[in-house]
């Protein structure tokens, strides 16, 4: 529920981006009325190809949910139901933002920055670490089962929670309707984007997400040493690889952009390391 709501939060596309979302849209064969202007949401099903998944095709290469998600949300639940080879082949588009395929014939390029949302049980019967019911799997089948999703991809994610059942006890609890709303939630979104475009303004990219980690390593954006003591700390333990570690820091300038901060501090950076942490560990 909260993945399907993803797409709301996130600002009208850019005018530019608006056209490729068009394009890919147009020639996926999908009916269209005049431009996309929201950011898209696509959920394939487990039993997708890789061919579904990023794209493929014998005669003409088509662009799969992936690309379509461009701008947007591509949403996997069930994520450990895919086959490991078929999520293997969104690692390329997560590191590098576009999708390339081979044929023997001719190569495609499609762009391929989405964000992606990966929702999965947490052992097989689903009932692990909830207090009704008792859970029927063995721990090597839980190990098993998350393992699925394999440590390239996980080093891939940023945020990883793991979310309780809702009761009917904290339904009632919960009487009162929240005072955030999705409206509300995407105007924080959206000042949060302007504050990072406006520092970003001189290179060629708009959001966190598109800069290259060394980019916040080094020049002005370096941040002193007591801010980055806990990610370096966890780099030189080996619990935090260097990819994770600009995935950290990348995560803490958002926190710090969504508090109209100028860069973040330790606080900002003990929050991205925390929602970091594997929960499948
Ligand atoms: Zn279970």
């Amino acid at each position: 529920m909260l993945a399907h709501r993803l797409p709301a939060l996130l600002p009208d596309l850019s005018p530019e981006a608006s056209l490729v979302v068009t394009s890919l849209t147009s020639l996926s064969g999908r009916a269209l009325d005049g431009l996309v202007t929201r950011p898209p949401l696509e959920s394939p099903h487990h039993t997708s190809s890789a061919a579904a998944l990023v794209g493929g095709g014998s005669k003409i290469i088509r662009p799969g949910a992936a690309a379509r998600a461009a701008h947007g949300v591509l949403f996997l639940d069930e994520a450990p139901e895919f086959p490991a080879a078929v999520l293997d082949t969104l690692r390329q588009p997560l590191e590098s933002g576009t999708i390339t395929i081979h044929r023997a014939s001719s190569v495609a390029h499609f762009p391929g920055r989405f964000q992606l949302v990966l929702a999965a049980n947490p052992c097989p019967c689903g009932q692990h670490g909830t207090s009704d019911i008792a859970c029927v799997c063995t721990s090597i089948a839980r190990r098993r089962y998350l393992g699925r999703l394999s440590g390239p991809l996980l080093d891939r994610v940023d945020l990883q929670l793991r979310v309780n059942r809702v009761t009917t006890a904290a339904i009632r609890l919960a009487g009162e309707p929240s005072r955030e709303t999705t409206a509300s939630a995407r105007l924080r979104v959206e000042r949060a984007r302007e504050v990072a475009a406006a520092r970003l303004s001189a290179t060629p990219w708009r959001t966190n997400a598109e800069v290259p980690g060394s980019w916040f390593r080094t020049g002005s954006r370096r941040l002193p040493v007591a801010v980055t003591s806990p990610i370096d700390r966890a780099l030189e333990r080996g619990t935090l690889t260097m990819r994770g570690y600009d995935r950290v820091l990348r995560v803490a300038w958002t926190l710090a952009d969504l508090d109209t901060a100028s860069a973040p501090s330790a606080e900002h950076i003990g929050r991205a390391l925390f929602l970091r942490k594997s929960v499948t560990t």
